[in-house]
């Protein structure tokens, strides 16, 4: 059961209360070039990212989000660190959401400075810890976690300021479980979730399904990133899977195909590859299956929206569990793909 959260607005999105689970990336251009950084933003919002963060590291960066924000349409969320200019700057330029933990912010004035900014334009602020945050790595991790959150919260609170979002993550799966588990029984302001520092495609997909997954399992959550060292459109894609996984949310193509085994006569692997390249980026939900032989595959491909069961250099194609075709050899993928599109063009 998701525990609900207040309801609040960044930029034309809103996340918490009964929201969807909004998908998040990061841009890893510089954010100083424009255009390579809202080409990028452009192809993670094809692919249905719903809030975008950049990285501020110094005034002419944050100057250039006015700019960014022109050709964009998701809200922009400015991450700073340490420097209370940046925010002021990325604020007036029409940042959507801050990224700044206070008590990185020595001098009180300037909380309130920032904290004013946002509050008179209806900013949020998404304070949270890492380990990173820490000079050395505290005995208790989970503990040191829970109370460097409670102490951003209350420095922003001191200000009257309580337009918060709350993260706190950490490479570890099981650490970062335990702290969002505390901390969401504490504070009311939506969660956005994530295992940091997950490290490449595979290792990351897997530590972020679980961590995630076992948090909104929980109903811990209201915005996700998946951290991937490498190209951010894989972050948008996993954070739709695992939310598809949990049946969170729907959203283009799911494929079920079987992993292929000395029955199959097809080549199964060719045939996914190609669904996902011609259909990877739809956004119409749809549930296709690709099975190998006739054990488990005329069952899956019933089940699905459309889905061809292999047999001897052959495949029956299903519909809506209806047999439409027997298709021949080297005939699969194309007419399997045409009959892909016209249930795509009947939506
Ligand atoms: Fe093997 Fe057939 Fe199962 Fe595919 S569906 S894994 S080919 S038994």
């Amino acid at each position: 059961m998701r525990k609900l959260k207040r309801i609040i607005r960044i930029g034309n999105t809103e996340i918490g209360g009964e929201n969807p689970i909004r998908v998040q990336s990061m841009t890893k251009t510089d954010t100083r070039d424009v255009d390579s950084t809202v080409n990028q933003i452009l192809e993670l919002e094809e692919l249905g990212c719903e809030i975008i963060r950049v990285a501020v590291k110094d005034m002419e960066a944050a100057s250039k989000i006015g700019e960014i924000k022109k050709r964009i349409h998701i809200p922009l969320v400015a991450d700073i660190h340490f420097d209370p200019r940046l925010a002021v700057e990325s604020i007036k330029n029409g940042a959507d959401k801050i990224r700044l933990n206070p008590s990185n912010i020595q001098d009180k004035e300037w909380i309130k400075k920032v904290a004013t900014l946002c509050k008179e334009r209806n900013i949020p602020i998404r304070v949270g810890a890492n380990l990173g945050s820490f000079r050395e790595r505290p005995k208790d991790l989970v503990k040191a976690m829970v109370e460097s959150v409670k102490n951003e919260v209350e420095i922003l609170n001191s200000v009257g300021f309580d337009n918060i979002v709350i993260s706190a993550k950490t490479s570890n799966v099981l650490t970062t479980i335990q702290v969002n588990r505390l901390l969401s029984d504490m504070f009311e302001y939506p969660f956005h979730i994530g295992v940091t520092e997950a490290g490449p495609l595979s290792d990351s997909l897997v530590k972020s399904s679980i961590g995630i997954g076992i948090l909104l399992n929980e109903g811990i959550g209201d915005t996700l990133r998946v951290s991937i060292t490498g190209n951010p459109r894989e972050e948008v894609i996993a954070g739709y899977k695992i939310l598809k996984a949990l049946e969170l949310r729907k959203h283009g193509l799911e494929i079920i195909s079987c992993p292929t085994c000395g029955r199959a006569e097809v080549d199964i692997e060719s045939i996914v590859t190609k669904l996902n390249t011609d259909f990877g980026n739809v956004k119409t939900e749809l549930k296709v299956a690709v099975m190998g032989c006739v054990v488990n595959g005329p069952g899956e491909a019933k089940d699905a929206d459309i889905g061809v069961a292999c047999g001897k250099d052959s495949g029956v194609l299903f519909k809506k569990g209806k047999i439409v075709k027997v298709v021949r050899g080297e005939e699969i993928y194309p007419v399997f793909k045409s009959e892909i599109e016209k249930l795509l063009n009947e939506d």
